[in-house]
């Protein structure tokens, strides 16, 4: 009897806090260095959020080897609501990147939805003399294997698209890894590395000011902003099926209440239809995703598809990271 009061108490309390959540500062936790594409994308978010559901949000970022770090991070967190990974399609790419990931990606969290689509620009630093694509490409050939092409450490987006491209081209770069392109950037911007490839979240105002030299685009189609339409596709220039999209998702860990979760994933589909959120996101060429695909059972599918989409594709270009 005792023990069925107790239980009774504690199913209790348990609804009551999920009712009441939050009730204190929420944590997202972005796997790559501050300043860069996915924390920017974040903090726009976050404020979002805040709005949502009357309570701060803070960022926390844990860069590292391609983002597992910040995910294993969650994987591992308190599953109560208040520790959430927000991150990018490295979430896909890992696995056939790393042999010992301390998560399985599609058992070790709740998927809270999916918010946007990011284009990839290719850019160089400022100085390189090449001033389009075909200028760029005779200057690789004419540089093998002394070209540093900066990126966000195995897994991450800048890294995959280094690699499509290292390897359509059949030119080896040297690869330079950071804990994101935050600091990536600042580097390309004083010189010290040569090429990325990076999210129009960062590169579209490096563009805009001429600070970065722009030579190409990553999806198949041009981009209409008018910063970025004159740039031609990979796909154009001659690498023939050339196409990067890079997608943001939202995480919490397994065993979050489902009350909870809902709670985030209402919130999520409020912030996609924020006009400061949407139009931030429209400033740096990036699509909010539509209310469909930012269902938990949508984003769930879609990140399954695109394991299986990149998989084979990486295992045919690269060895394991660890
Ligand atoms: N853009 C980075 C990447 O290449 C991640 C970041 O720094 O946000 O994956």
């Amino acid at each position: 009897m005792k023990k069925l009061l107790l239980a009774a108490v504690a199913a209790l309390t348990a609804t009551a806090a999920v009712a009441q959540y939050p009730e204190k500062p929420i944590t997202i936790v972005v796997p790559f260095a501050a300043g860069g594409p996915t924390d920017k994308v974040a903090r726009d978010f976050a404020e979002g959020l805040r709005k949502q559901l009357g309570k701060p949000v803070i960022i926390e970022n844990a860069g590292g080897a391609g983002g597992t770090l910040g995910a294993t991070k969650v994987a591992k967190a308190q599953p109560d609501g208040y520790t959430v990974l927000l991150t990018h399609i490295g979430m896909a790419t890992s696995p056939a990147l790393y042999r010992n990931l301390q998560y399985k990606t599609l058992e070790d969290f709740e998927y809270l939805g999916l918010i946007n689509e990011v284009p990839m620009t290719l850019v160089g630093r400022s100085t390189l003399q090449a001033n389009n694509y075909a200028d760029l490409n005779t200057w690789i050939q004419a540089n093998k294997g002394k070209i540093n092409l900066a990126h966000a450490g195995v897994g991450s987006a800048s890294h995959l698209c280094g690699l499509l491209y290292q390897s359509t081209l059949k030119v080896e770069m040297v690869a330079v890894p950071y804990k994101g392109t935050g600091p990536a950037m600042t580097d390309l911007l004083g010189g010290q590395v040569d090429i990325m490839c990076d999210q129009t979240t960062n590169t579209m105002g490096q563009i805009e000011g001429g600070k970065v030299k722009a030579y190409a685009v990553t999806t198949t189609k041009r981009l209409a902003m008018p910063a970025l339409s004159k740039l031609p596709t990979l796909d154009e220039v001659g690498l023939k099926g050339f196409n990067v999209t890079i997608w943001h998702g939202l995480y919490a860990p397994k065993g979050t209440p489902k009350d909870v979760a809902a709670k985030l994933n209402t919130a999520l589909k409020a912030v996609l239809k924020d006009a400061d959120f949407v139009k931030s996101e429209e400033g740096m060429a990036a699509v909010v995703v539509s209310d469909a695909r930012s269902n938990p059972a949508e984003h769930k599918k879609f990140v399954e598809a695109e394991i299986n989409k990149w998989g084979p594709v990486i295992r045919a270009n690269v060895q394991y990271a660890d």
